[in-house]
């Protein structure tokens, strides 16, 4: 007994959804979700244009036949001055919660601006593309650059899968690449655990392995138009959100592979979809880490995720590039690009041998 025992001091907060309705036309639920979640008063939509059509109309009468006040806010891009614009209208109208509907951008938007104020969110996607729709991290052009914006996550997500199965298939297939990038993800948490001493979870790093694992024992199951398949990749992304909010940070679902992804948006004149290009990563980054990354990747292939540049759309070059740029984007998120670090004749080897780059 006795000794110099450290004195406990660890502190922190886990924000998690309320609700997350997923499942066949759940988005008639959406007046009956509010109210039981405890949200009264004005809402503010945030959409855009197409997902006003798919989803926002019958959003709007919903609310109003469900006694809600509403204004709505169509944006153009997910950028900081649509994020204003959309604070300044929920000051001006008083409202008392924000609704963003659409793939990714309005989410980002009403994320965003209503974590500004502390003011709850609703998410309702129009497509499963990536785990933006249920976790706190956001992507906001700022600036001229993309950037990853910690805000907080929704209080409530409706996940309806007639209207995600009927969003382009690619989009499913880029929210399967990012939850399975997962994967390379952790061994990177881990490894900066065990060479930076970093702070790490059990149970953030265990959810977001078996997510990843059982969408990747499942790829078989992953078909365009089905919405069983989207049922599969919302609760997967739900489960990825999940271990994101009990982390506290992106860290359980972004490693190197994100990073890869990041600098590929920066460098490349037409950049894929966020889950592709992460799924591309991963193929890399798990090879770095010994994993088997050739079953990862094939497992990729029967889902349709592309495994190459050239199925994305990206040069050869510009993917060496991510790859010698990645490091720098977080230098703090120690991940096995930082402690590799790969000249360029080196990044080249790696891309060649993971059939990433160099196919005819
Ligand atoms: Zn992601």
């Amino acid at each position: 007994m006795g000794g110099t025992q450290e004195e406990f001091s660890k502190h922190k907060v886990m924000e998690l959804p309320r609700s997350i309705a997923v499942g066949h036309r759940v988005i008639e639920d959406t007046g009956k979700l509010c109210a039981d979640t405890g949200l009264t008063g004005k809402a503010l939509i945030i959409q855009d244009e197409i997902t006003e059509r798919i989803a926002g109309k019958r959003v709007l009468e919903i609310l109003e036949s469900s006694g809600y006040e509403v204004i709505k806010f169509n944006i153009d891009n997910a950028d900081w001055k649509n994020v204003k614009i959309a604070m300044e209208l929920a000051r001006k109208h008083r409202a008392f919660f924000m609704i963003g509907i659409g793939g990714g951008r309005p989410i980002d938007v009403a994320k965003c601006a209503s974590s500004e104020f502390g003011m709850p969110f609703v998410s309702i996607p129009t497509a499963a593309s990536h785990d933006g729709i249920v976790s706190s991290a956001a992507s906001l052009i700022v600036d001229g650059v993309k950037k990853s914006i910690s805000a907080h996550p929704p209080m409530v997500v409706i996940a309806d899968t007639e209207i995600i199965a009927s969003a382009p298939h690619s989009l499913l297939t880029a929210g399967y690449g990012d939850i399975v990038s997962n994967k390379s993800a952790v061994l990177d948490w881990e490894l900066a655990k065990e060479e930076k001493g970093e702070d790490f979870s059990s149970y953030a790093s265990t959810l977001s392995m078996i997510t990843a694992e059982i969408m990747l024992r499942n790829a078989d199951k992953i078909r365009e138009g089905s919405e069983e398949s989207a049922w599969m990749v919302v609760k997967a992304l739900s489960a990825s959100g999940v271990s994101m909010s009990i982390a506290g940070s992106s860290r359980p679902a972004s490693g190197a592979e994100h990073l890869f992804s990041h600098a590929l948006d920066r460098i490349a004149g037409k950049p894929g979809l966020h889950g592709h290009q992460c799924a591309l990563g991963s193929i890399m980054t798990l090879k770095l880490h010994g994993a088997d990354w050739e079953d990862f990747r094939d497992r990729l292939r029967i889902v349709g995720v592309p495994t190459s540049a050239k199925e994305i759309g990206i040069s050869d070059e510009e993917v060496v590039k991510a790859l010698l740029m990645a490091p720098e984007i977080r230098p703090e998120r120690y991940t096995i690009l930082h402690k590799v670090r790969m000249n360029g004749m080196e990044a080249e080897k790696l891309a060649r041998e993971t059939g990433v780059i160099g196919g005819e």
